[in-house]
C-alpha cells in the first residue's frame, strides 16, 4: 500500500531476529455493518465505538484471521467477506519486540518517540517463555525462506548466526559466499576462506539443527547443508562432530536426545544476553583485530564467537516478556473517511 513505506517504524537499533512484524487488514464496511445492522447503533455512535476499537494480540498476529480481519499479500486487496475495495480497508501494523538486555534500551527510546494523541499507538505487554519465543522465531524464519531454492540453507545459517551473535556485522563473512562448511581446525568461531565459510563444529551443528527444524516434515526428515537427514542421521552427525558431548547430552534414545537439543537451543536463545557483561570488551577487541586481519588478507579472516556450550545442567524455559506495539494510525484515518462517506 502506498502509505505503508513512510510509516514504517525505525527498527535498526534492534538486533536481528528480535522484532517480528505483523500486518493485518480489517474491513471497515464489515465492522460498520456489525455495529449498525446487527447491533442497531446509529452511525455516529458506531463511529465513536469503532474508533476505540483495539483488536486483541491474537487477532493481530495469528496467521488465520477471523472476520472482519484478514491477511492479504495483494497490492489492491479486497475484503474476502464482503468484497469491498481498498478504501474501506484499514491496516494494523504490529511489532512484537522480544524483551531482554539487548532490546530494552532501544525499545524504551522507540516508545518514547511515538505520538501519544488518540491512542495512535498501543503498547501491550505479554508474558511468554523462551521456548515459545524460539519456536515463533523458527516459524517466522521458515516463512521468510523459499525452501525450493537451495540458497535458503545459507540464508538460514546467516539468520541463525545473526541471532546468536547480533554484534557481529555478518555482511562481510557472507559477501559472495558460495558454501558453508564444517571446520576441522577451529574449535570455536568461524573463518572465511575464499568463497567458503568454515564454522566451528558447534556452530555448524547448530546451523544443521536449525535447518532441520525449519524444513522437517513427518515423513521425510529435514533438509540441511548435509542433504536430507532423518532425525537419526542428524543425531549421528551431531554425535560425531562432538556437539552432543560438548553440550552435555548423554542420552542415547533419539527422542530424548532431540528434546535435550531443543532445550539447549531454547536455553541459549538469548545468546546475546549470555555474553554481555565481562566478555563484552573482549568481543570489541577481537573485532578490531579481525578487521585488521581482514585488511591484510582479504581472503582469510577469522574470529571466535564467545557463546560457548551451555553448562551441562540444562535449563528448560525462562520467562520472556514480549512487548507489542500496535500502529493504529491507518485505522484511525480510514475510520474517519469511511464514516464521512456513511454520514454524507
Ligand atoms: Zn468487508
Amino acid at each position: 500500500m502506498a502509505t505503508a513505506k513512510k510509516r514504517e517504524l525505525e527498527l535498526k537499533d534492534f538486533p536481528p531476529g528480535t522484532v517480528t512484524e505483523y500486518t493485518t487488514l480489517v474491513c471497515l464496511a464489515c465492522i460498520f455493518n456489525i455495529f449498525t445492522k446487527q447491533l442497531g447503533l446509529a452511525p455516529r455512535t458506531a463511529f465513536t465505538e469503532i474508533k476505540r476499537h483495539a483488536p486483541t494480540i491474537e487477532e493481530l498476529t495469528s496467521r488465520g484471521s477471523m472476520r472482519p480481519y484478514f491477511d492479504s499479500e495483494e497490492k489492491h486487496p479486497h475484503c474476502p467477506y464482503c468484497g469491498k475495495p481498498v478504501r474501506w480497508l484499514a491496516r494494523f501494523d504490529t511489532y512484537c519486540i522480544e524483551g531482554g538486555k539487548s532490546t530494552d534500551a532501544a525499545r524504551r527510546a522507540l516508545i518514547k518517540k511515538l505520538p501519544k494523541a488518540d491512542d495512535q499507538f498501543l503498547v501491550i505487554e505479554k508474558k511468554s517463555d523462551s521456548r515459545a519465543v524460539f519456536f515463533d522465531w523458527l516459524d517466522t524464519l521458515g516463512r521468510s525462506l523459499d525452501l525450493n531454492d537451495e540458497s535458503w540453507l545459507v540464508d538460514a545459517t546467516r539468520m541463525y548466526l545473526e541471532r546468536r551473535e547480533p554484534k557481529t556485522n555478518w555482511d562481510e563473512p557472507f559477501e559472495e559466499l558460495r558454501a558453508v562448511r564444517r571446520s576441522s581446525r577451529l574449535t570455536e568461531g568461524w573463518e572465511r576462506d575464499g568463497a567458503r565459510l568454515f564454522l566451528a563444529p558447534n556452530l555448524y551443528s547448530e546451523a544443521l539443527l536449525i535447518q532441520y527444524l525449519v524444513s522437517r516434515s513427518h515423513t521425510h526428515g529435514g533438509t540441511t547443508l548435509e542433504g536430507r537427514l532423518t532425525l537419526m542421521d542428524l543425531i549421528r552427525r551431531l554425535r560425531y562432530y562432538g556437539y552432543l558431548d560438548n553440550i552435555g547430552i548423554t542420552e542415547r534414545e533419539p527422542g530424548e536426545v532431540f528434546e535435550k537439543l531443543i532445550d539447549h537451543l531454547v536455553a541459549t536463545h538469548e545468546w546475546s544476553n549470555y555474553r554481555t557483561g565481562s566478555g563484552s570488551d573482549r568481543v570489541t577487541g577481537a573485532k578490531k583485530k579481525a578487521k585488521k586481519a581482514a585488511k591484510k588478507s582479504s581472503k582469510k579472516s577469522s574470529k571466535s564467537l564467545k557463546g560457548k556450550a551451555a553448562p551441562p545442567e540444562l535449563t528448560t524455559t525462562e520467562p520472556v516478556k514480549l512487548h507489542y506495539i500496535v500502529d493504529r494510525r491507518d485505522f484511525l484515518e480510514k475510520v474517519k473517511s469511511v464514516y464521512a462517506s456513511y454520514a454524507g
